[in-house]
């Protein structure tokens, strides 16, 4: 475990301090961008970044790049907290991505039980009713996600209320893993939500037989920026925006729209 003590910068005996004109000035190690933006993101987990490790409010740390080279397949399947910043997010409308091209589909699972919860009965005991256009959604309050999910609705309703056709039979927490992987889905945490199926495009529906590392024939979405967007300016990101485009998906990420990496 490791402690973070403050810094005695000032607490030396005068008479065995160097004069101030020679003292040497610390080079204090830079915080990846991945980090910063995950500790922007997290206040309530992450409180520091210390030697490779992010620090936890409880104490706990946990390694932020293991230094493994990862393939597509495997930076899925077993992605750590750095893993997840591989492709930057891009805010905005929705534009066709490039081949693979998948902005927050890595995910590290430890980081997100360690937040939501590590079984299905830890996650319920943080999920929230919320009131969603007509609906009534269960949503996590962690990191004030459910509040986020709220200002989304509100933002629609205020700019675009004749866009509420897209948010009929929304469907939020499910704890299960994706289809033909191991790995638990984005909704197994109560922080994402699928909008009405009605106007959704997903690329194992259209593409049925298709995998993972195979060309899609076209990029399909049929979600209007605008609904993006509001969910994007609430610390959400869109399906829509990757190449396996799941249009009616949109998780709550903030880290990601933090980041200011390359
Ligand atoms: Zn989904």
């Amino acid at each position: 475990m490791l402690l973070m003590l403050p810094a005695c910068r000032f607490s030396r005996a005068s008479n065995t301090s160097p004069p101030p004109e020679e003292a040497v000035e610390e080079e204090v190690p830079a915080i990846p961008a991945g980090a910063k933006a995950l500790l922007k993101a997290y206040p309530d987990f992450i409180v520091s970044y210390s030697d490779n490790q992010l620090i936890f409010c409880d104490g706990t740390s946990m390694v932020y790049d293991d230094g493994e080279q990862k393939d597509h397949l495997t930076r899925l399947d077993c992605s750590d907290p750095e893993d997840m910043f591989f492709h930057k997010y891009f805010t905005g409308p929705v534009h066709e991505p490039e081949n693979c091209y998948d902005p927050g589909r890595f995910r590290c699972e430890a980081l997100f039980k360690k937040m939501y919860g590590s079984s299905a009965e830890e996650v319920r005991t943080h999920l929230v009713d919320v009131q969603w256009f007509g609906q009534k959604i269960p949503f996590t309050s962690v990191n004030g996600a459910a509040d986020s999910l709220r200002a989304v609705q509100a933002d629609i309703l205020a700019d675009h209320p004749e866009l509420k056709k897209y948010f009929s039979n929304s469907s939020s927490f499910c704890w299960r893993t994706v289809r033909g992987a191991r790995r638990l889905s984005a909704h197994s945490y109560g922080m994402t939500i699928d909008i009405g199926t009605k106007f959704s495009n997903y690329w194992r529906w259209s593409y049925r037989g298709k995998e993972e590392l195979d060309v899609l024939p076209s990029f399909q979405n049929r979600i209007p920026d605008e609904v993006v967007m509001a969910f994007e300016r609430h610390g959400f990101i869109a399906g829509a925006k990757w190449y396996h485009f799941d249009s009616m998906h949109f998780e709550f990420r903030p880290e990601l729209l933090y980041y200011e990496g390359e």
